[in-house]
C-alpha cells in the first residue's frame, strides 16, 4: 500500500499513517516539545509555543483540534464541548466536568439508576425475613 507523504510528498508504505517515517518522527518530536512547553508555560499563546518549540503554527492547531494536548495555548479558541464556554485545558469546562457523574457519561438514565437501590432493598427485605 504505497502512498505519498502529505508533508513532503515522498512515497512510503503504511496502512494508516498519512506521513512518511521522517515526517511522522518530526511531528512526534514537535508534539512532545509543544506538550512539554505548555505544561511548563500554561498561559502561553500559540505564537509563543510555535517560536519556543520551532513548530509550525498549523501543526499546533492540529494538535489542539485532535485533542492531543492536555494544556492548550490560551488563545487556542478552545471551547467546552458541552456548554461552549471558552476553556484553556481539556475538552470540557470545569463546571461541566464537575457536574458530570462518571457513571452517567452516556446520558441520564434515571430508570436504570433506581434499579440497584430497589434490588438492594429487596435483598435487605429477604435478609430481614430470614431472621
Ligand atoms: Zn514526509
Ligand atoms: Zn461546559
Amino acid at each position: 500500500m504505497l502512498k505519498n507523504c502529505e508533508e513532503c510528498g515522498k512515497v512510503f508504505a503504511h496502512p494508516t499513517r498519512v506521513l512518511c517515517e521522517d515526517c511522522y518522527k518530526k511531528v512526534q518530536a514537535s508534539y512532545q516539545a509543544v506538550k512539554e512547553y505548555l505544561q511548563q508555560h500554561p498561559g502561553a499563546t500559540v505564537a509563543e509555543v510555535a517560536q519556543a518549540t520551532e513548530s509550525d503554527v498549523d501543526l499546533i492547531y492540529q494538535f489542539i483540534r485532535e485533542g492531543r494536548l492536555s494544556v492548550v495555548p490560551k488563545d487556542a479558541g478552545l471551547t467546552c464541548e458541552i456548554c461552549g464556554t471558552p476553556i484553556q485545558v481539556g475538552r470540557i469546562c470545569r463546571k461541566c466536568r464537575g457536574e458530570l457523574d462518571p457513571s452517567s457519561v452516556r446520558g441520564p438514565q434515571p430508570e436504570s439508576r433506581k434499579q440497584p437501590d430497589e434490588a438492594r432493598v429487596r435483598y435487605l427485605d429477604q435478609i430481614r425475613r430470614r431472621r
